[in-house]
C-alpha cells in the first residue's frame, strides 16, 4: 500500500488561504513568528475588554470609562489643516438618545465610506468638546463594527479579546480570521487528552478552550475572562497541560530512544581507578563522588550517557568532568570539552593541562584564535587519535569528523547550547555505531522546574555541598555613596594580601561604551587606591590583551580587576578575597550569584559589597536583599526565576529554553508535574503516537 500524505488542512497550510491574508501580510506575520493558521490560532488574547454593555451616548460624560456605543453617522467632513501630511476626520454618530462627536487623526482613509447613513459601532473613552459645544467627544475611537456587518458580534455586545499586535493585522480582521480557525480547529484537531484525564481534573475539551480562550463565554456559560488573566481557568489550564505534556513525551521518548542505541563501553579498571585518584591535588567531596558514581554506571552501561550535572558556584564540576575525560582517555577514547567562552575554554584547559602534566595523555586547547599552520596540524592529530582530550568553544562543532574516536561530549553550558545542538553532539558515530557520552553542566544552578522543562530527557546529578575549608562570603547591599569606605575597605584586603574584584555595570548600547565606562572606572580606581596594581578587562580586548590582565591577577601581580561581565564565566582565582559590583541593581540574581561565587573560592575569608545606584527602586533593594539572607545558588535561583520569569532568568537570546507558547514553567509548575506523570505513562503504554506530531512546541522550539 502506497501511503499518501494526508492534505495539511487549513491550520497547518500557507497563511495566504487565509480570506484577507495575502503575500504581503503573509510575509509581515511570518517575520513575527506567525507562519501558519495554526500560530495564529495558538496566540492567545493576554486580556479581554468587557464590551458587552452598550452605552446610550446620552449617558456619557467627559471622562466616564471607555464604553461602546452605537449609532448612524449624521454627518463627516475631512478637515484641511496646514501642517502637511496631517489629517482629521470628523464624523456625528447619534443613537436616537444623543449625538457624539468621533475624531480621527490621520486616517483619512475612513472618509471614504464612513458616510452619513452608515451604522457603526465604535469603543472610546469620551472627552471634553471644548470650545463651549455640547456632547461628547470620542478621539480615535476603535471603530469596531459595521452594525449590519454579519462579523459584528465578534467585536461588539461581548467581551472582546485584546492581543498583541502583530504587524499586519488589524483586530478587527484577526477576530474574524480567529473566528473562522476555531471552526477550522473542530474539523482539524484531534482531541488528544484521555478522557479519565480530563475527567479527574476536571479539564474541557480542546475545541471548547480555544473557545474560550479567544471569546469567553462562547462555549456556553458566563464569560469569565478574569479567570484567564489570573491563570486559574479550567480552559487555560487544559490547554497549559496539553502543551507541556507535548514537551514531556519529546524529551522521554528521546531518553527512550538512546535506550536503543550503543554506546562506548568504558569501564574504570581498579588499576586506572588508582592512576586516576593519584592525579587529584584534593579529596573529592561525598557529592562529587556521589556523582562520579553515577557516571561511572552510565559509561559503562554501553548505552549513550545523557546526564545534567548542576551544583552551586564552587561546588567542584570542573574536576568531575575533567575525571570523565580521563577515564574515556584511559579507554581509548577522546574527549571534546566545550565551554561557551574563550576565557573560559582556555581555563578549563590550563586545569586539564595541569592535571595530564607527567601523564602520557595529551591535551589540546583549540578555540577560534588557533588559526592557520597550528589548527591544521591540530586537526590532523585529533583525526589521528593523538590527541585525547580537546578543549575549546562551541566552534569545535563546526569541525565535524575532527575525532577518530569520539567518546565523551564535555558541554560547560551556562545555558548557551540549546537543546537541538546538544543532539547534534550525540549524532557522530564510533567505529562500533557508538554515540558519544554527553555531560552538560550548568553554571548556575537550575531550578527543578526549569530542570525538568529544559532537561527533561537526561539523567541529573547534583553537587549540594562546597569543597571544606570554605566559609560564606559575607555580603552587604549598600548605597552609591558608601564606595568611599567601601574602597578603604578594599585597600586594606590588598594590603593583607588579598585580591579585589571590581564588576562594573552593564552598558545595553555596546560593547564599546561599556569598554570605555571600564576604562574610565580603572582610572577613577588608580587614583582612589595610589600605588594599587590595578587591570581591567572588557569584551572589547584582544584574547591575548585580556588572557594577559588575567593571568596578571591569577598570579598576584594584580591587585584589583576591574572588569566587565566577562568574569562572571566561571573564572578561578582563590586568592580573590573581596568582590565590588557596581550598580548591582541592573543584574539578575542568579548572574549576582554567580558573580559572587568568584570569591571564597580559597580559604581566605572574603567579602562582596553590592552598590545600589541612586535610581534603585525599592523593590530592587528587597530582591538583592536576598543575597543578603541566602547563599544557596538554588534559592537565589528559584526567586529570580519567580521575579523575572524564565526568559529573563535565562537571558532571552541565548535561552535555549523551548518555547512554549501557553504554559510558563514558573506559574503553571504543577502542571508541569502532572505532564511529567501522565507523560510517562503514556510512554511506557505504548499510547503517546497523538502526542507525537507537534501542536504546540514547534519544530523548531528546541533551537536555542
Ligand atoms: P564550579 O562548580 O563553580 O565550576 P570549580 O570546578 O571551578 O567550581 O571549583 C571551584 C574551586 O574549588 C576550584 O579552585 C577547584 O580546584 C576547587 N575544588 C574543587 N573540588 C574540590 C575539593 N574536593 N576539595 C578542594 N578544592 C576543590
Ligand atoms: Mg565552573
Amino acid at each position: 500500500m502506497t501511503s499518501e500524505a494526508a492534505p495539511p488542512g487549513l491550520l497547518r497550510g500557507p497563511l495566504d488561504a487565509l480570506k484577507g491574508i495575502g503575500p504581503a501580510r503573509a510575509r509581515d506575520l511570518a517575520s513575527s513568528g506567525v507562519e501558519t493558521p495554526l500560530d495564529l490560532l495558538l496566540h492567545l488574547p493576554f486580556r479581554y475588554e468587557d464590551r458587552s454593555r452598550l452605552a446610550r451616548i446620552a449617558d456619557l460624560a467627559p471622562g466616564s470609562p471607555a464604553a461602546t456605543v452605537g449609532g448612524t453617522v449624521l454627518s463627516a467632513r475631512l478637515v484641511r489643516t496646514r501642517r502637511p501630511g496631517f489629517t482629521i476626520f470628523e464624523a456625528v454618530l447619534d443613537d436616537g438618545t444623543a449625538s457624539a462627536r468621533l475624531v480621527f487623526f490621520n486616517q483619512p482613509w475612513l472618509a471614504r465610506w464612513m458616510t452619513p447613513g452608515t451604522r457603526l459601532f465604535v469603543f472610546g473613552a469620551p472627552g471634553e468638546t471644548g470650545r463651549g459645544r455640547r456632547g461628547v467627544v470620542l478621539e480615535n475611537p476603535a471603530v469596531e463594527a459595521d452594525v449590519d456587518d454579519p462579523d459584528s458580534s465578534l467585536s461588539v455586545g461581548r467581551v472582546v479579546p485584546i492581543y498583541r499586535k502583530l504587524r499586519g493585522l488589524q483586530p478587527r480582521l484577526r477576530r474574524r480570521l480567529v473566528a473562522g480557525l476555531l471552526d477550522a480547529a473542530d474539523r482539524e484537531l484531534p482531541e488528544r487528552l484521555p478522557a479519565a484525564l480530563r475527567a479527574a481534573h476536571g479539564l474541557p475539551t480542546l475545541a471548547d478552550s480555544l473557545r474560550e480562550a479567544h471569546f469567553p463565554g462562547s462555549a456556553g456559560g458566563d464569560p469569565d475572562p478574569e479567570a484567564f488573566v489570573e491563570r486559574r481557568s479550567p480552559h487555560l489550564s487544559r490547554l497549559v497541560l496539553e502543551e507541556l505534556l507535548e514537551l514531556q513525551v519529546g524529551l522521554l521518548l528521546r531518553r527512550r530512544q538512546r535506550r536503543h542505541v550503543p554506546g562506548p563501553l568504558l569501564a574504570a579498571t581498579p588499576e586506572i581507578r588508582r592512576r586516576l585518584a593519584s592525579l587529584l591535588p584534593f579529596a573529592l567531596t561525598p557529592a562529587q563522588r556521589r556523582a562520579i558514581r553515577q557516571i561511572g554506571a552510565d559509561l559503562r552501561s554501553g548505552r549513550p550517557m545523557s546526564r545534567f550535572l548542576h551544583g552551586d558556584v564552587g561546588t567542584g564540576k570542573t574536576i568531575v568532568a575533567v575525571l570523565t575525560a580521563l577515564l574515556s582517555a584511559s579507554c581509548g577514547w577522546q574527549t571534546a570539552f566545550l565551554a561557551p567562552t574563550e576565557v573560559l575554554a582556555e581555563q578549563h584547559a590550563a586545569s586539564v593541562f595541569r592535571l595530564l602534566r607527567g601523564t602520557e595523555f595529551t591535551p589540546a586547547l583549540l578555540t577560534a584564535r588557533v588559526r592557520g599552520r597550528p589548527r591544521r596540524a591540530l586537526l590532523a592529530a585529533l583525526a589521528a587519535g593523538e590527541v585525547q582530550i580537546v578543549v575549546g568553544t562551541h566552534a569545535l562543532l563546526t569541525d565535524p569528523g575532527a575525532f577518530r574516536r569520539l567518546g565523551l561530549v564535555v558541554v560547560d553550558e551556562q545555558h548557551r547550547f540549546g537543546v537541538a545542538q546538544r543532539a547534534v553532539l550525540g549524532t557522530r558515530e564510533g567505529p562500533g555505531g557508538e554515540r558519544p557520552h554527553v555531560l552538560v553542566m550548568s553554571a548556575t544552578p537550575i531550578p527543578r522546574s526549569l530542570a525538568l522543562a529544559l532537561y527533561g530527557d537526561m539523567d541529573v546529578s547534583t553537587l549540594d555541598e562546597r569543597p571544606p575549608g570554605r566559609s560564606p562570603v559575607a555580603t552587604r547591599v549598600l548605597p552609591e555613596a558608601a564606595r568611599r569606605e567601601v574602597l578603604a575597605e578594599v585597600d586594606a584586603e590588598v594590603a593583607r594580601g588579598g585580591q579585589a574584584y571590581v564588576v562594573v555595570p552593564l552598558v545595553e548600547e555596546s560593547e564599546s561604551v561599556e569598554a570605555r565606562a571600564a576604562e574610565r572606572h580603572a582610572e577613577d580606581l588608580r587614583r582612589a587606591l595610589p600605588g594599587r596594581r590595578v587591570a581591567v578587562v572588557h569584551g572589547r580586548l584582544s584574547g591575548e590583551e585580556r588572557e594577559a590582565a588575567m593571568s596578571a591577577f591569577a598570579g598576584g601581580s594584580v591587585d584589583v580587576l576591574v572588569a566587565t561581565t566577562v568574569i562572571e564565566v566561571g573564572v578561578d582565582v582563590p586568592n580573590a578575597s573581596f568582590l565590588v559590583v557596581e550598580n548591582a541593581e541592573r543584574f539578575g540574581l542568579a548572574q549576582l550569584h554567580q558573580l559572587r561565587g568568584r570569591v571564597g573560592r580559597g580559604s581566605r575569608p572574603s567579602r562582596c559589597v553590592f552598590l545600589a545606584g541612586e535610581a534603585a527602586t525599592a523593590e530592587a533593594l528587597d530582591r538583592l536583599d536576598v543575597l543578603v539572607r541566602t547563599d544557596d545558588g538554588f534559592v537565589v535561583a528559584e526567586e529570580d526565576l519567580k521575579r523575572r520569569g524564565p526568559g529573563d532568568f535565562l537571558g532571552t537570546r541565548q535561552s535555549g529554553v523551548p518555547f512554549l507558547r501557553v504554559a510558563n514553567v514558573v506559574l503553571d509548575v504543577g502542571w508541569l508535574r502532572v505532564a511529567r506523570d501522565v507523560a510517562a505513562g503514556l510512554v511506557d503504554s505504548g499510547r503517546e503516537g497523538p502526542f507525537a506530531e507537534p501542536l504546540f512546541l514547534r519544530r523548531t522550539a528546541s533551537d536555542g
